[in-house]
Parts: C-alpha cells; sequence; structure tokens
C-alpha cells in the first residue's frame, strides 16, 4: 500500500503561515528585475552599515584562528560584556548565567517560546504585532490571543489584558517599541503590565528589538528593570537595528532561572552556538560610544521627519511615532480600504512598496506600514511619487 507514496510534513505547519512581507518583496524584485525603478518602503533594516570597528573585530577573529566551537551558550568574554550592558543600560539585574547567546532576535523569541509553551497554551500579543509572532505560537501548537494595543492605550493595560484572560492563558508578549506602530509603552505602562502578569501568574517574552531607537521622550523600559519581574521574564534583545548588524544573525537572551536549562538545550540542539568569529564582533559593537548611537538617531528622525511630511501631504494621516524604523499611517479614502488593495495599487501605480496593514493582524487593516530607514534620495523620489498619484486621483473625483 504505501510504496511509492511520501510521508507529509509534519502537521504543525498546517496552522503556520509564511512571511506575507517576504511575498511582497518578491514582487519588487521581479519589477527591479523588469529595469523598473521602484520607492522602496517595504523593508525593516537599518539604512547605515555595519560600523567599520566591528568588521574589523570580525578580522582580527579570523586572523587569530578563533574559529573553533564556543561554548554553546556563547562565549565568556561576550556573556560577560552582556551582563554589564544589561546593568547598564537596561537595569536589569543579571548573572554570569543570565545570558545565552542567539543567532538573532528571531532565534531568540523562537526559543523563548519553545522554553515556555505547551500545545494549547494561550500567549497576549497586542495587536498590530510584528507578524512572525503568531506562527512561532502556532509553530508551538498554542495559541496567540489579540489584545488591541488602541484598546490598551484607551481603557488601560490591566483592564483590557484581563479581558483576553482565560485559564489557559501562560505568556505575554510585549514589544516595545513595537512594530508596526513605533509605539512605546511608558514606565506607568510597563508597571501596570506587570501587576497583570504578577496577579495572575504569568511569564513575559519580552521583545527589545528597538530599544535603542527611540528619538525623543521617556526612554526605554525593561519589564525585567522591575520588582521581581526579573524571575518572569525571558528579555530578547539582538545586534540587528541598532548596529546595522540584520545580516550577522547575533542576539541574546537574559532568561531567569527557572528556565535556563530548557532553554540553553533549545539553543545546543538548535544551532549548537553561534559563530565564534560573529560573538568576537557582537562583543566589540557593545564596546561603541554612545556617541555612535546619537548620531544614528539623528540620521533616523531626519528621515522621519521627511517621510512623514511628504505623506501627510499626499493625504496619509496618521501620529508621528517617536520610536523604531516605521511609520503606519491610515490609508487615504483615494486608495480604498482594503490595505492590500491599497499597497498593490501603490505598487503598480506610483511603483511605492509598502506593507499592507492586515499583515499585522486585523488592527493593523486600513493601514499601510512604510519604513523611513532608507537613503534621503528614495525617499526624496517616493514622496515626489505618491504626490503625483495624489493629484491624479483626487482630480479624477
Ligand atoms: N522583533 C521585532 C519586533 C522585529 O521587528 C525584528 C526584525 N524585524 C526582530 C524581532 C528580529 O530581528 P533579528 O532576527 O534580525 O534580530
Amino acid at each position: 500500500m504505501k510504496r511509492g507514496t511520501f510521508p507529509s510534513p509534519a502537521s504543525r505547519f498546517d496552522s503556520v503561515g509564511f512571511s506575507e512581507i517576504v511575498n511582497v518583496r518578491n514582487r519588487v524584485l521581479e519589477l527591479l528585475e523588469l529595469g523598473e525603478t521602484v520607492w522602496r518602503f517595504e523593508g525593516g533594516e537599518p539604512y547605515m552599515p555595519t560600523p567599520q570597528s566591528v568588521k574589523d573585530a570580525m578580522q582580527r577573529a579570523l586572523q587569530r584562528n578563533q574559529t573553533r566551537y564556543a561554548p554553546s551558550s556563547g562565549l565568556p568574554e561576550l556573556r560577560t560584556a552582556i551582563v554589564a550592558k544589561v546593568a547598564r543600560r537596561n537595569g536589569i539585574p543579571a548573572d554570569r548565567e543570565s545570558p545565552i547567546v542567539v543567532n538573532g532576535g528571531m532565534h531568540g523569541l523562537f526559543a523563548a517560546f519553545a522554553t515556555l509553551l505547551n500545545p494549547g497554551d494561550e500567549v497576549l500579543v497586542f495587536s498590530p504585532y510584528w507578524t512572525p509572532i503568531v506562527d512561532v505560537i502556532a509553530y508551538h501548537d498554542a495559541v496567540p490571543v489579540r489584545v488591541p494595543t488602541a484598546d490598551a492605550r484607551r481603557e488601560g493595560i490591566y483592564r483590557t489584558l484581563e479581558r483576553a484572560l482565560t485559564p489557559r492563558t501562560k505568556v505575554l508578549y510585549w514589544n516595545s517599541p513595537a512594530n508596526p506602530t513605533g509605539h512605546v509603552f511608558t514606565r506607568a505602562a510597563v508597571e501596570e503590565m506587570s501587576r497583570f502578569v504578577f496577579d495572575n501568574g504569568l511569564a513575559v517574552i519580552s521583545d527589545e528589538a528597538y530599544e535603542d531607537l527611540i528619538y525623543e521622550g521617556e526612554g526605554h523600559v525593561s519589564p525585567a528593570s522591575l520588582p521581581g519581574m526579573e524571575e518572569r521574564t525571558i528579555s530578547v534583545f539582538t545586534f540587528s537595528k541598532t548596529y546595522s548588524m540584520t545580516g550577522w544573525r547575533a542576539g541574546y537572551v537574559i532568561v531567569p532561572e527557572r528556565y535556563r536549562t530548557a532553554m540553553r538545550t533549545v539553543v545546543l540542539y538548535s544551532i549548537n552556538g553561534v559563530s565564534t568569529p560573529t560573538q568576537w564582533a557582537a562583543l566589540e559593537a557593545l564596546t561603541l560610544p554612545d556617541e555612535f548611537l546619537r548620531e544614528a538617531k539623528e540620521g533616523y528622525r531626519r528621515r522621519r521627519d521627511r517621510l512623514a511630511a511628504g505623506l501627510a501631504a499626499a493625504g496619509f494621516e496618521g501620529e508621528t511615532p517617536r520610536a523604531a524604523l516605521y511609520l503606519f499611517p491610515k490609508i487615504p479614502s483615494y486608495l480604498g480600504e482594503d490595505s492590500k488593495t491599497a499597497a498593490q495599487t501603490l505598487l503598480d501605480s506610483a511603483r511605492v512598496a509598502t506593507v499592507p496593514g492586515i499583515v499585522f493582524g486585523p488592527e493593523g487593516e486600513g493601514h499601510l506600514r512604510f519604513s523611513f530607514s532608507v537613503s534621503e534620495d528614495m525617499i526624496a523620489g517616493g514622496i515626489q511619487a505618491l504626490a503625483t498619484l495624489a493629484g491624479r486621483e483626487l482630480q479624477t473625483r
């Protein structure tokens, strides 16, 4: 009976999607291949190259033959520097066993969910959310439960979270500053969330990918810096955004003692440690002076403000977020309400590439995501293309 048949892929993939953002990128690449100019705002990467000193550190490591296995949870030198960094910049109490070096934020998040989730567990996720989160939760046969961020901001964090709570709730995914909205939760909000997770015996997975990209107002607050929260929070950090190191695949997690063995096991059997030369480069990144970030942020802020002004002139309304890399305005009425159609129209008629808001959950519908982390020429060209389209569309009404 079985002869010549094939086993199917594991059924856990039945409920796991594949990034819609990748589909957008593929359409853009097709147009580029045809020789078209595309104004690209669909990405999510720092616009700057990796700092030279970080590249030099990798080269030094290669020359010194620092190319062998490191301990699977990370080089001791790097882990020591991470403990100092999270104490100084995040206020997270950590000991030398707390950090595990991972293969970027995505891997840290995957390992954190793998550490905590059983099938059927529920995870509270503020929505709109960074798309892969719900898929990683589904991969573990667990259930993402959406919590509208707009409700939390209007009615209070505690009350809004309480409405989504069930006996199966186990974890809260927290992402501040957030992708795609750029929203930064205040210290008061973090305190309210902490009270909620303490009252209900939950764990927190705190995704702090954009911790350093806040352009004005109150700074970043790490949940694990609040009293007692270090015992129930897995904090996930990445070198990708702060240091323009998206392609290096390096990050780290700060793990409460009770979850360490499980999490080290996941890291051991998934990657058996991050590439050793990459870890030496990551160590160098942690020694960059604060001046480096100040300059980078100046560049981001300027880009954000230019793109925000251009979008407003073309009829896109929305808050200018004070963090991260994205603007997430409402779709102007001349483009309709459906975000997939609107993104397609923008690409077809103005060669402007964006990500439809629906990709970030139902609460993102009616919006488009624009990354302002692109060259200033790209911003100027995109604004021009949008202005032309807006003028044409408004005239034909
Ligand atoms: N979290 C959020 C919210 C992100 O937007 C990203 C990258 N887009 C990541 C985590 C992970 O980035 P990386 O895997 O490059 O560290």
